[in-house]
């Protein structure tokens, strides 16, 4: 099934693409945000795992649930967004008007303000393992449950808070990563962490065993933003998140001006630029 028909199966007879299913419980209310990036598709599948072969509608005991569709503008256009990277908006600016981008934004607003928890799906670009991106006030005793090798802190520190969670700060939040955008093993380790967290927040019944599962903390320490569209990675010939780069390395030539290491580091999402401006490398120390 292409993501038009799964779009359709789905959200075809939804209110404004949010899906909300309600136990009548009073508990806590969950919201999980996908194809924010319409390119990201595979979030959309999740839904449909969740949704058909799990049976989420029966099995929520308390509390809300919205399963909310990102950018449907962008996603019927085939772009990754219409005027302007919707996930820069989420600080509600007034200047933000003037992009259509802006009018699926604040549609959405409104759920993740009632929120108490946000989890946020995205995939990567370039090839790299699941990886997790908690707001400082995501308890670890819950994400040490989750599938994914690495979690990174301070992402969303050095994006200026613009993301997601400036929507409502005491919301407890995290953003989901993994490689890519339709791929089966994305998939299921993406519809497993959400089955984990809504069974850890008490909105069902143990469905899946929990087991904890070690994994690498890292902290950004730089980030790399394109000065032109000319960008050449030179410290590998096959540039992933998660190598290892020694310190003085060259990463990178943008118009063939230098970016150097000035430490050991771990390298995060090095891509090629989308626009002048974007961020197109994070470089982290393991904590
Ligand atoms: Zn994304």
């Amino acid at each position: 099934m292409n993501k038009i028909e799964i779009y359709k199966k789905i959200f075809w007879n939804s209110k404004n693409s949010i899906i909300t299913i309600d136990s009548w419980k009073p508990w806590k209310t969950i919201s999980i945000i996908a194809c924010t990036h319409w390119n990201e598709v595979s979030w959309i599948f999740v839904f449909e795992k969740l949704l058909e072969e799990f049976d989420i509608k029966n099995k929520l005991k308390n509390g809300k649930l919205n399963l909310i569709f990102g950018n449907i503008d962008a996603f019927f256009e085939n772009k990754r967004f219409v005027d302007i990277d919707m996930n820069r908006l989420w600080s509600l600016e007034k200047e933000f008007e003037k992009y259509k981008d802006f009018e699926r934004v604040k549609k959405i607003a409104p759920y993740l303000k009632n929120s108490d928890i946000i989890i946020d799906l995205h995939s990567t670009t370039t090839p790299s393992d699941a990886f997790i991106i908690p707001v400082s006030n995501f308890p670890k005793k819950d994400l040490d449950y989750l599938k994914s090798d690495y979690v990174i802190y301070w992402i969303l520190e050095f994006l200026n808070w613009i993301v997601i969670s400036a929507i409502n700060k005491n919301a407890i939040s995290l953003v989901l990563e993994a490689w890519q955008h339709i791929d089966k093993k994305t998939i299921e380790i993406s519809t497993f962490n959400v089955i984990i967290l809504l069974q850890r927040f008490g909105f069902i019944e143990k469905e899946i065993e929990e087991k904890i599962i070690s994994k690498k903390y890292f902290k950004i320490s730089e980030r790399y933003k394109a000065k032109s569209m000319n960008i050449t990675y030179t410290y590998n010939q096959n540039p992933k998140s998660f190598q290892e780069i020694p310190k003085n390395t060259e990463i990178l030539k943008d118009d063939w001006k230098s970016w150097f290491t000035n430490e050991d580091v771990t390298v995060l999402m090095p891509s090629p630029p989308r626009y002048i401006g974007d961020e197109i490398c994070y470089l982290m120390k393991e904590i």
